[in-house]
């Protein structure tokens, strides 16, 4: 991974920053590893009955490594910035009893550079991801970019715990919660392992 053009101590702060809110999320048992051949396995062999993908708008029509079986039952949902409430897919996720939800985030997100330009900032919804957004922004790395994309992907996982309809189910043990994200430079899905509080390279 290349640092080139930022300093060490700013990449550390976004580190710390990932590292802060990845703990936080590790800490519900209902945030757990599921990675894209274990999520097609089990809906095809039926261990698992359904889930459902939120995947960024910006990633294109072809989401990568999701299953594409007509005969499982996977609902994919597409906006930008991956956010599970709206088009519905709260309701989903009550209506169809939903046992699997993937955040699914990508690199190079042209929607969260967007996102990150200053005149932007009043959709910018913490002041840590604010300076998430100034240190990408000011280093503009590739590395820092899939930081606060990873980030994100974390935010919304964090969001949906926090939820008054989704959080309940999660803790119940009725729905867990799975953060990915594709890296398109290595073109790699990264799965959030909740155990070692990092997203890791599912082996292709
Ligand atoms: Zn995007």
């Amino acid at each position: 991974m290349s640092i080139e053009g930022q300093s060490p101590a700013k990449l550390a702060n976004l580190v710390d920053t990932i590292g802060g809110i990845a703990s936080e999320i590790s800490k519900h048992p209902c945030v757990t590893y599921l990675d894209d051949v274990q999520l097609s396995d089990n809906l095809v062999s039926g261990v698992m009955k359904n889930a459902a993908v939120v995947a960024c708008s910006d990633v294109g029509a072809w989401v990568p490594y999701v299953c594409s079986s007509a005969s499982v039952k996977l609902f994919l949902f597409q906006n930008f910035g991956h956010h599970f409430e709206s088009g519905g897919m709260v309701e989903t996720i009550v209506g169809k009893g939903i046992q699997n939800v993937v955040v699914y985030g990508h690199s190079d997100c042209k929607y969260i550079k967007f996102l990150a330009r200053p005149e932007n900032s009043d959709k910018t919804k913490t002041e840590e991801q604010r300076q998430l957004y100034v240190a990408a922004l000011e280093s503009d790395s590739q590395a820092a970019w899939k930081t606060v994309g990873q980030y994100n992907v974390l935010v919304e996982l964090k969001q949906m715990l926090a939820d008054p309809i989704i959080g309940p189910l999660a803790a119940s043990g009725k729905l867990n919660l799975h953060g990915w994200f594709y890296d398109a430079v290595a073109a790699q899905i990264e799965v959030f392992a909740p155990k070692i509080k990092a997203f890791i390279g599912v082996p292709k």
